[in-house]
């Protein structure tokens, strides 16, 4: 089945912001989304380290992003699917963002031996400091990564309120 992940006109403002702060260097994080039916997901936060680089993400310390993981679920824990990791995003600030060997190799090595069984891969990337593009790859244990789905989507109801609880950015 074809992941699809829903992203909000809002996170998305998030992200761009994130990305102007990270500039030429690589940065990243979790992705936490809600599962809203099988295969359909809703992002409904992402952590990120700006301080460290993400050339080691898959080798660092969990510490920063379990503490911004934590947060994000309390924020919504009125969600009625059920909100979890779903895997994890970085930025391709020089180059077309989709996944590198490297990732590839990683996130195989996540699902297949010390991580989830299921994990998707987000790579963005900020053009001319105006649009985001995007792409979305799954990987599950056993079988081979296929392109997920993105979805921006204008603000509805649901996400909206969302938004409401959640803490300022600083
Ligand atoms: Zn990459």
């Amino acid at each position: 089945m074809t992941l699809s992940l829903t992203v909000s006109r809002s996170q998305l403002a998030k992200l761009q912001t994130h990305l102007k702060k990270g500039g030429n260097r690589e940065i990243g994080g979790w992705l936490v989304a809600e599962q809203t039916a099988p295969g359909k997901f809703d992002l409904v936060g992402l952590t990120v380290d700006l301080e460290a680089g993400t050339r080691d993400r898959f080798d660092s310390l969990p510490e920063p992003h379990s503490q911004q993981m934590d947060r994000i679920l309390l924020e919504n824990s009125g969600r009625a699917g059920r909100v979890d990791y779903l895997g994890e995003w970085h930025s391709h600030p020089t180059f077309p963002p989709i996944p590198s060997e490297i990732d590839v190799a990683a996130m195989t090595d996540m699902v297949e031996n010390s991580g989830p069984s299921f994990a998707a891969l987000v790579i963005v990337r900020l053009i001319a400091n105006a649009s985001i593009q995007a792409t979305i790859t799954t990987f599950q244990r056993g079988q081979l990564p296929e392109a997920g789905q993105l979805i921006i989507a204008d603000e509805v109801s649901e996400a909206e309120f969302g938004e409401g609880w959640q803490l300022p950015e600083h």
